[in-house]
């Protein structure tokens, strides 16, 4: 993440993505200390993730512990485990919910950049599906260069080549159904969306627009997923 230039775009939230990044920080040191399995195979979404809640649910402790300055005093286990396996969560104090959220997808989300890294020869080179082929996850962002498209995954890191002229939810090719705008003031980005399946997607114009990292550019373009709702339009579930 280029925190500075996150900052330099919501001025008013200074606060609030300070504290994001000091969250960010405290999950990558404590889960240096982690042993990070080898795979066998790539996953196949969040259910097979669920293997690693043993792993990661003392990390959820440590973290809220060292954030807090005290023990959550609800299950933070039990809450982790329904944020990966889709079931109802159990009930978490109104003043902790927040804390918690953003405690367990920054844990969540570094795992996953961690596990790939280190399984790196599990994934495949090219997919033509908007899913990441590492961790299953829909990418929501990609990336155009002079010859290639290519889409990003925000879960896991993962990036691959994507034909341009697709849907990566529902793999239509009709051009007469799939489209884009841009938004004004906003130079170099553009959601494309596909009317058949109304899913959408940002498309970053690197020829266009200096780029740092997807999850940046994701953070810095929330403007145009607004849009996008406003419009109809959503990312697949
Ligand atoms: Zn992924
Ligand atoms: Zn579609």
């Amino acid at each position: 993440m280029n925190w500075d230039s996150i900052l330099n775009a919501y001025p008013a939230q200074t606060e609030a993505i300070l504290g994001i990044k000091a969250l960010h920080e405290l999950t990558e040191r404590v889960l240096s200390n982690v042993a990070i399995p080898e795979l066998e195979a790539p996953l196949k979404g969040m259910d097979d993730f669920s293997a690693f809640i043993p792993i990661l649910a003392p990390v959820c402790s440590a973290v809220w512990k060292e954030t807090a300055g005290a023990d959550p005093a609800f299950d933070i286990a039990e809450v982790l485990a329904s944020f990966i396996t889709g079931q109802d969560p159990p009930t978490v104090p109104e003043a902790d919910r927040e804390l918690t959220g953003a405690v367990i997808n920054s844990i969540v989300s570094r795992f996953l950049h961690m596990l790939r890294e280190k399984n790196l020869r599990l994934v495949p080179e090219a997919l033509y599906e908007g899913d990441c082929p590492f961790c299953g996850s829909f990418a929501k962002i990609g990336f155009d260069a002079e010859d290639e498209r290519t889409l990003a995954c925000l879960s896991c890191g993962h990036t691959w080549r994507f034909p341009r002229l697709r849907c990566p939810a529902c793999s239509n090719t009709d051009h007469a159904t799939l489209g884009y705008f841009d938004a004004e003031g906003i130079e170099g980005v553009r959601v494309y969306f596909c009317k058949v399946c109304r899913h959408y997607f940002k498309v970053i114009d690197t020829r266009v627009r200096t780029v740092t990292d997807p999850e940046t550019e994701d953070a810095l373009t929330l403007e145009l997923d607004d849009l996008a709702g406003k419009e109809g339009f959503s990312l697949p579930s």
